[in-house]
Formats: C-alpha cells, sequence, structure tokens
C-alpha cells in the first residue's frame, strides 16, 4: 500500500487541479457503531483514509430508505484523520427545518462537502414503513447550500448569518431508457448546476455511451462542473439485485446479468471478473474525460486496493477497447446523440430522430389539458384581464365574512378534486406540471423535476407512469418541453396547507407570486 500523505481539500481538488479523483462510498451499518457491522464498516474506512490514491470517502444517508447509523459519526472520526470526508444529505427524511439545522451543524464541525439528493422513498422502519418527508428536494436543497454561503439575510429584525463554506454536490441519474425520461433528467441537471452544485456523480451504470453522452450533452449546454462516474463494482448478487430493478434507477441489462452469472459460477465466485471490470470502468471514466470515479460496493480495503492496481496497470489508450466492450444498453434505449461509428460511443451530432419528433409534434392533447391550459392562460396568468377580475373578486372576499370565502374554497375543492385528485396544498403547481399534481400523483410530492427513480418511465413507487414523464411528453406537443424546468426554485410553502389555492394565487401569497414579478 503507498505511503500516507496529506491530502488536498476535495473543493481544492476539483476545483484547482486537474487531477483525476478517486472517491470512495461508504455505507453505515444499522445499529450504533459498536456493534460488529459499525466496527467493520470504521476498520475499512481507517484504511481507505490511510490510502493517498483515495482522495475522499463519501457517506451515505439511510440509503435504500432503510434507517442506517447517522454519516456524521463516522465522519467525525475520519474527519480528525485528516480525511476528505463527503457526507449525504437526502430529503426523504427531513424537512427543511430539520435540513437547515443539520446543515449548521455540519459547518460547525468542518463538514464542507455535502451531497444534496431527494433520496430513495422509505422502504422500512421501525413498527412500519416510515413516511417519507420530501419537504425539500434536491434542487430546493443545493439552493439552500448556495443561501448559507451566501449567507442568510436577517430574520424579522434579527442578525444575518455568517457564510458557511459548503461544497455542495449533487446526482445525476442519466441510465434512463426513454427519452420522456432521458431528457428531464438532463433538464434537472441544469437545474441543479444553476442552483449551485459544485461537483456531479452519475448514478451507477454499465453503458460508456450513456457515460460519454452525458459529457458531450454538458459540453453543449455549457454546464462546466466537475463530473465523476459511478463505478459500482458488483458481485453476482448485486448484478441479479439490480437487474431485477431493486434500487431505483440503477440498469443491469440481460447481457451484463448473462456475464455476471458465468462468471459467479467460477471458483472465485467472479471475484476476479468483477474486479477486472471495475478498473476497466475507471480506465474508461478517465479516457472519456471524467474528473474522477466514485467506486462503490461491498467490498473489502484489498479490492479497492486491487482495482486501483489494475487500473494503474492498463496502458494509455486501453480505454477505448474497453469503452467498446461496456456499453451494456437497455432495448431501444434513448440517446440525446447520434452514435459514434469509429468509436462505438457518441458522437456531437443531436440524433436526428428525436429532432425529428419535434417537428413531428401534434396537437393531440387531451381535452381535459386544452381547457385547463386556455383558463390558466386567461385567468390565472399575471397581467391578464382575468387575473386582474379574480384579485379583485379575492380582494372584496377577504373584506366580506369568512362564509363566501368558505363557499368559493369548497367550490374549487369540488373542481379541482375531481379534475387533479387535488389535496389542497394551498400553493398550487399544477400549471407548472402540465396540470400533473405533485402532491397527490408523485410519491415525493417533485415540484422541481423528476427524481432519479423512474424505471421504464414508470414512477419507482407503485405502478403509475411518472408525472414528469407524462409533463415532458405533453410540453413536447407544444413545442415547450426544453423550458420545463426553466423558473425559480419551487419550495411550496406549508403555512398554506388547507386553504385557497385561488386565492393564494390572486392575492400575492403562493409561491408563484413570490418569484414572479409583475403579479400583482
Ligand atoms: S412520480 Fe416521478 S418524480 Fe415523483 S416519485 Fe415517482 S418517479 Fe419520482
Amino acid at each position: 500500500m503507498p505511503l500516507p500523505g496529506i491530502k488536498p481539500t476535495w473543493s481544492h481538488l476539483l476545483t484547482q487541479t486537474g487531477e483525476f479523483a478517486t472517491c470512495v462510498e461508504l455505507v453505515t451499518s444499522r445499529g450504533t457503531i459498536t456493534e460488529r457491522s459499525g466496527r467493520r464498516v470504521l476498520e475499512l474506512a481507517r484504511l481507505l483514509a490511510q490510502d493517498p490514491r483515495i482522495d475522499a470517502l463519501s457517506i451515505t444517508d439511510n440509503p435504500g430508505g432503510n434507517a442506517m447509523l447517522s454519516a456524521d459519526t463516522l465522519g467525525t472520526d475520519l474527519l480528525a484523520r485528516g480525511q476528505e470526508v463527503i457526507i449525504h444529505l437526502s430529503c426523504k427524511d427531513w424537512n427543511r427545518n430539520a435540513l437547515q439545522s443539520h446543515a449548521w451543524k455540519l459547518a460547525s464541525e468542518g463538514f464542507n462537502n455535502v451531497l444534496a439528493l431527494s433520496g430513495d422513498f422509505p422502504t422500512g422502519g421501525y413498527h412500519g414503513q416510515a413516511s417519507g418527508v420530501f419537504d425539500l428536494d434536491s434542487v430546493g436543497l443545493l439552493r439552500l447550500f448556495a443561501d448559507l454561503n451566501a449567507g442568510l439575510p436577517p430574520a424579522a429584525g434579527g442578525q444575518g448569518m455568517g457564510r458557511t463554506r459548503f461544497f455542495p454536490g449533487a446526482v445525476v441519474s442519466n441510465f434512463k431508457r426513454h427519452e420522456r425520461e432521458v431528457m428531464p433528467q438532463y433538464f434537472k441537471l441544469a437545474k441543479k448546476v444553476e442552483h449551485g452544485a459544485s461537483f456531479i456523480i452519475t448514478q451507477v451504470g454499465y453503458d460508456a455511451r450513456k457515460q460519454d453522452e452525458l459529457l458531450k450533452y454538458m459540453a453543449w449546454r455549457d454546464l462546466k462542473v466537475p463530473v465523476l462516474a459511478n463505478v459500482y463494482v458488483l458481485s453476482l448478487g448485486a448484478a441479479r439485485f439490480f437487474h431485477a430493478g431493486q434500487i431505483p434507477g440503477v440498469v443491469v441489462s440481460d447481457e451484463l446479468l448473462a456475464l455476471a452469472e458465468k462468471a459467479g459460477a467460477s471458483a472465485d465466485r467472479g471475484r476476479a471478473f468483477f474486479l477486472e471490470l471495475a478498473a476497466r470502468q475507471c480506465a474508461v471514466a478517465r479516457g472519456l474525460g471524467y474528473r474522477g470515479v466514485y467506486l462503490g460496493g461491498h467490498l473489502k480495503y484489498e479490492d479497492y486496493d486491487r482495482v486501483l492496481e489494475l487500473e494503474a496497470g492498463f496502458g494509455e489508450l486501453d480505454w477505448r477497447d474497453f469503452a467498446r466492450e461496456l456499453c451494456f444498453n437497455q432495448a431501444e434505449e434513448f440517446y440525446f446523440f447520434e452514435p459514434d461509428s469509429d468509436t462505438g460511443l457518441s458522437s456531437t451530432e443531436v440524433n436526428r430522430e428525436y429532432l425529428r419528433s419535434k417537428d413531428r409534434a401534434s396537437q393531440a392533447l387531451p381535452l381535459g389539458y386544452r381547457v385547463n391550459q386556455w383558463v390558466h392562460d386567461r385567468v390565472f396568468e399575471p397581467g391578464t384581464a382575468g387575473f386582474r377580475a379574480g384579485r379583485r373578486l379575492y380582494q372584496a372576499l377577504e373584506r366580506s365574512g369568512d362564509g363566501l370565502r368558505r363557499a368559493l374554497h369548497g367550490v374549487e375543492q369540488a373542481l379541482k378534486i375531481a379534475a387533479f385528485d387535488c389535496r389542497d396544498c394551498g400553493d398550487c403547481s399544477l400549471p407548472e406540471i402540465a396540470f400533473l399534481c405533485p402532491e397527490s400523483q408523485c410519491a415525493k410530492n417533485q415540484r422541481n423535476g423528476p427524481c432519479g427513480g423512474t424505471r421504464q418511465g414508470q414512477c419507482e413507487v407503485g405502478e403509475k407512469e411518472c408525472i414528469w414523464a407524462l409533463a415532458y411528453q405533453r410540453l413536447k406537443t407544444q413545442g415547450k418541453e426544453e423550458q420545463m424546468l426553466e423558473r425559480e426554485v419551487v419550495f411550496k410553502d406549508g403555512a398554506l396547507q388547507g386553504t385557497s389555492a385561488w386565492a393564494n394565487a390572486f392575492l400575492g401569497r403562493d409561491h408563484r407570486a413570490k418569484t414572479t414579478e409583475g403579479s400583482t
């Protein structure tokens, strides 16, 4: 093992150097750190911390939606050893106050590197399944970190806050099959970068063409942040698990599973094969121009050591052959760019069929959608005569007794429950998601783009299409899909729950009014 040395900070490494970075993901255990499994993770973490080839250790936050030991417990030990640590913070178990409080705790304790995630939907819990919180999403959380870094302004006459020094990262779920999944993921990536993501980590995946496409798409959109390629070291069990779609957003194709089954039948249960595969993925990531790799898997220190050793032994151009072999895509998978026949990877020519499909976009929208759009454009769009009339009406209602107000709220509810399965949140996002309700039809209440969990366009929870995939299709028929996330970050205001969304829109109390100039 190489001798330990002083490691640069994660932010310095990614922003001030051109060095290829290596980060290892650590999954904490269940129970206290003194349990056998906790001690095993701690021991592994300490060995990795001593290895100068490992630049950062990234610690998960209740992965898979299960309760695990807090990332900070392990992180504190590693920080004290001079190790760069990335703490994951996901929105599934914490509301915005808890996230903010935790952010202050992390900043106070010297944790600057954080990874903002919406998170997997909870799958288990003490005495039954935990409820998902999703008060913020990954974009809202990035915005919170950005605001903390800028120094929060004084609240209610108090003092402003000092600036924090967070270096926030985010994830892109880029191994999707359908256009209606891929494009919204790319749009959301741009939104994450716009709102402060300082580095990006890809989802786990085994398709070098999609990996190549991501970097080319980012260059095409001028998204200039360092990107790390996720290299999850498979085992036969993990390959079967991923192939069965058990981890939302992670794909192992039939072809890759067949290889894993074959390797798994060998005397070492495929260990040599899987470590070599991971080393080749690292080489491909380096060759494609990724700023580093993000290694994960249920491994021992010796396994990480072997992957890095193998990768270091490859020739400079070997990655090109590896990349051709590492294109485990899905049937009829959508790519934004045409293939490059020379490399087997991505060209920079936009998918010709995709462009043709934009030209062919028909007006075959459901009647209900067209009616909603028509009403919205004439009544709820600030600046229109309908909006001014609505505002006058609701201003008059504010001055009247409760009876009329309640009656009109009842009418609103009767219409909106029937049309949208409305949950009376009072802070309506229907016009922003092609008239699909994020409260009733999105398990994670996502208002700033899709989570990474779709499987073949379906929501990771239940058996229905993802609302963002549906919204993309609706908007595409109108040629508006590329603008679907082009707005201020939406923060639902919990204070409006159970109040009239119409009143809140006309009287400037909802999120749109707070972020739209000239709405009053
Ligand atoms: S509807 Fe889409 S964004 Fe919402 S939880 Fe399901 S997959 Fe995620």
